[in-house]
């Protein structure tokens, strides 16, 4: 058996969904809305499976949704993008990573990336012989440390993965952090993989940018995003990279060893999502701000030092004032078990959990506000 797979755990987001089921418990664990994205998205994608849109699309994507990708770099971006060249539409943005890894590293490459990080990068990046090189975000602020970033980059430095918005962490990269993490790329002439899934959930007037659209980024910057995140539609699994025309041959060739296509039904619907008009994009982190709003009150409210969120669907909520005595996953359980409300433990967003912050628990505020409020009952009885 391949050793590496042998080692790798079942995800924390399966785990605890799991025991969440186990126990009736609330699930603000796994990041998934409780509420389905908009209807004439859904409705386009019903109509296409109707309409005999059931058999291979082309490898790259169906045309329209890519016109629809670079459409949305343009308008959000300013970004200049050939739908023919530049886009490769993937089965979720899991699999857009994986290929603009397999795009670039050959065994022995470094990447640089930052953590706390999402679970599926290091296992992809070791399985491809590459070596992760990793710089912490520190919480409270998660500020970018820059002498240490400096110091992750070497002669064999390939890429640097990049997660803005940032999960767990909620963290949306400055301009400035930005700027100096795209001195390091052209210094080292590398390349990054930028996972963009949350780049349209953010709050309190932070923006996205795009790494790509910083001067000599063009061309080395493989922007990852999701229409999962897009159109609270997370178990669709289109996802869609945007890249430079001397990287999406190689991008493909990956897509076309991992899924070869993506289905054509709702492809066409996500083209009609990424069409909709600039109110839809501003309603959806307007609505998601007011959810972070009220759960970040609510626990407040209890005692929890709950750190600042500025884009994605997690608060990281520091439970240490509550006085309970066990570390994070001992936390997220017992909060499942005995107060009914499930949420996933930092640590699990580390390479070493065990030298992680241990005090944070991640809690996903996507959900209608009825279940939002009836969480915070319970917490409030449990404590
Ligand atoms: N990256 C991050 C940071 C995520 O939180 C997620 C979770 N959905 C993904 C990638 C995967 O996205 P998708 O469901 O489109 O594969
Ligand atoms: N991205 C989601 C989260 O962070 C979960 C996706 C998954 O279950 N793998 O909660």
């Amino acid at each position: 058996l391949n050793a590496l797979l042998s080692a790798t755990g079942t995800t924390v987001f399966t785990v605890m969904s799991a025991l969440a089921v186990q126990h009736g418990s609330i699930n603000l664990g796994q990041g998934f809305p409780d509420y389905e994205g908009p209807e004439d998205v859904v409705k386009a994608a019903a109509d296409a499976l109707l309409d005999n849109r059931n058999q291979y699309p082309p490898m790259t994507g169906l045309p329209e949704l890519r016109q629809a990708v670079a459409d949305a770099n343009r308008r959000f971006y300013g970004l200049t993008i050939d739908p023919a060249t530049e886009v490769v539409v993937t089965s979720g943005a899991t699999e857009a990573l994986t290929a603009c890894l397999m795009a670039v590293l050959n065994p022995g490459d470094e990447v640089v990336l930052f953590e706390p990080l999402y679970d599926t990068y290091l296992p992809v990046i070791r399985m491809l012989g590459a070596v992760p090189k990793l710089v912490r975000l520190t919480p409270p602020k998660w500020e970018l440390p820059r002498d240490a970033l400096a110091a992750a980059f070497g002669p064999k430095t390939k890429a640097v993965l990049l997660n803005t918005p940032l999960n767990p962490a909620s963290k949306v990269f400055t301009a400035a952090e930005l700027a100096f993490i795209a001195d390091l790329l052209q210094r080292h002439d590398a390349y990054a993989v930028c996972d963009e899934v949350y780049e349209h959930l953010t709050f309190d007037g932070w923006k996205h940018i795009p790494l790509m659209t910083l001067p000599g980024m063009r061309g080395r910057c493989m922007r990852v995003g999701s229409a999962g995140k897009t159109f609270s539609l997370t178990g669709w699994k289109v996802g869609y990279v945007t890249c430079d025309a001397s990287l999406a041959p190689n991008v493909a060739k990956a897509h076309q060893l991992l899924t070869f296509t993506t289905p054509p039904n709702l492809q066409r619907a996500v083209a009609v999502g990424l069409n909709k008009d600039d109110s839809y994009f501003e309603s959806l982190s307007a609505e998601l701000q007011a959810k972070r709003d009220r759960l970040a009150a609510g626990l407040e409210k209890l005692g929890f030092g709950v750190l600042e969120a500025r884009g994605s669907y997690f608060i990281t909520a520091d439970f240490s004032p509550l006085g309970f005595s066990g570390d994070d996953v001992a936390f997220c359980r017992h909060i499942t078990e005995a107060a009914k409300v499930t949420a996933i433990p930092v640590s699990a967003f580390y390479d070493n959990p065990a030298d992680a912050p241990k005090h944070y628990a991640r809690f996903a505020f996507c959900k209608n506000d009825a279940v939002l409020d009836e969480a915070l009952s319970r917490l409030a009885a449990w404590k």
